[in-house]
């Protein structure tokens, strides 16, 4: 959270506020601990909320505009797509910290210092506690529920419900299924990855699947949960091939499929099939086989806020002005990051989006600032 005090000549008088001790937590572990901070084919498509919103922000503040940034402040993130297609990885995340912490030298910063609520009388009382902070400006950039470990908290979406704004339905998301009774063969199959493609809500998604012991997880699967309904999900564990190739000859089932035995034998007992020679297979018996080609389920739930790399919903993005941040119920106060109701698919589409905004909010207070540069 960001407090000013924008008096004359007082730009210097600008204030963090967070509850951990150090800066920055999440961009620490993010990434496998190399951050992965934006991604080469991001687009108003790989997130869900008001996309136009997205759009006109990814136009102001884009991934050439980050990268750029970074580069000039000795950070150069380089495109791995191993994971996710397009995906820019840190050489470490704490070099991401690292210019932080030197470009906000000049920042007053109460770390160990949780907000414990917000009053305004003329200006913003911060109470948090340990101390009062007063400020004339006050940003908030407290992100959503997901990893409380973390340091998460509620506060932003109890400013804003303060201040009238509407909290769009806040869940987990980017987070591993939980699965019903008859996906429970998932569960046998924990630390088990295969490369599938996903369906969810009319979209199509590919990328690695990994069997957990609560269901499936993996970073398809995370993807997959940003847009789920709580419906049906499908998967297609042979992406990209025809199962009918596979079944001439006399192999026996689970030979003659190119996917590990220990999947074909969880997934044939599951469609109570045995596991016989491909020339004994009946017309029945081949469409319980076409399962593997859409593999249709509804999920339990999910692995819950203690895993889900975010929360989606928020801050409603129509009572924010979209040049500023500032939000419209209430002067001074601004919303911006994960807290709103914008949030991104896995691959680093929610670090660019949250600079986007940072940097469209940041150049708006800029105007107020009575030193340009220092
Ligand atoms: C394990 C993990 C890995 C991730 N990896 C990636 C990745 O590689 N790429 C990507 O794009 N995204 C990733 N994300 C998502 C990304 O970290 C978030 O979307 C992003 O950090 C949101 O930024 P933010 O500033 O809005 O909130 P946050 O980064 O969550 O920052 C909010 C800050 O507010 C502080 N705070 C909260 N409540 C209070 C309070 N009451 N008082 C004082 N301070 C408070 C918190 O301590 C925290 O430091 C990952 C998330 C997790 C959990």
């Amino acid at each position: 959270m960001l407090a000013s005090n924008l008096d004359k000549n007082k730009y210097k008088n600008i204030c963090l506020i967070d509850t951990n001790a150090k800066l920055a937590p999440k961009i620490k572990v993010s990434g496998g601990a190399k951050c992965n901070i934006t991604n080469e084919l991001v687009s108003s498509k790989n997130y869900l909320g008001d996309r136009n919103f997205v759009k006109e922000l990814l136009e102001k503040f884009s991934k050439d505009d980050l990268l750029t940034f970074l580069n000039k402040n000795g950070v150069f993130p380089k495109i791995n797509p191993k994971i996710v297609k397009g995906t820019y990885f840190c050489n470490s995340s704490q070099d991401v910290i690292d210019m932080f912490t030197k470009l906000t030298t000049h920042i007053k910063k109460y770390l160990n210092t949780t907000v414990l609520d917000v009053e305004f009388n003329n200006h913003y009382k911060i109470k948090t506690d340990t101390k009062l902070i007063e400020a004339k400006k006050l940003v908030v950039a407290s992100g959503g529920l997901s990893y409380a470990m973390l340091g998460a908290s509620s506060i932003a979406f109890d400013i804003a419900k303060k201040f009238g704004h509407t909290i769009e339905k806040l869940e987990p998301a980017l987070v591993g299924f939980t699965v019903q009774k008859e996906q429970f063969w998932f569960k046998n199959l924990s630390g088990l990855s295969a490369p599938v493609h996903t369906f969810v809500e009319g979209k199509t998604f590919e990328g690695s699947l990994l069997f957990a012991h609560k269901g499936c997880s993996g970073p398809v699967i995370l993807t997959t949960s940003l847009y789920w309904k709580k419906g049906k999900i499908a998967i297609d564990f042979l992406p990209k091939k025809k199962l009918e190739s596979f079944l001439t000859g006399n192999k026996i089932i689970s030979t003659a499929l190119p996917l590990p035995k220990r999947f074909m034998q969880e997934f044939l007992a599951s469609v109570e099939l045995e596991d016989k020679s491909i020339s004994k297979l009946t017309n029945e018996d081949k469409e319980k086989l076409k399962r593997l080609k859409y593999y249709e389920f509804p999920p339990a739930g999910n692995f819950g806020y203690t895993k889900a790399e975010v929360t989606k919903g928020g801050v409603n993005t129509d009572e924010i002005d979209h040049n500023s941040f500032e939000s419209l119920k209430q002067k001074d106060l601004y919303f911006i990051g994960e807290c709103l109701d914008i949030t991104g698919e896995l691959g680093g589409f929610n670090f660019q989006i949250a600079f986007s905004e940072a940097f469209v909010c940041a150049k708006e207070l800029n105007k107020y600032r009575p030193i340009k540069d220092e």
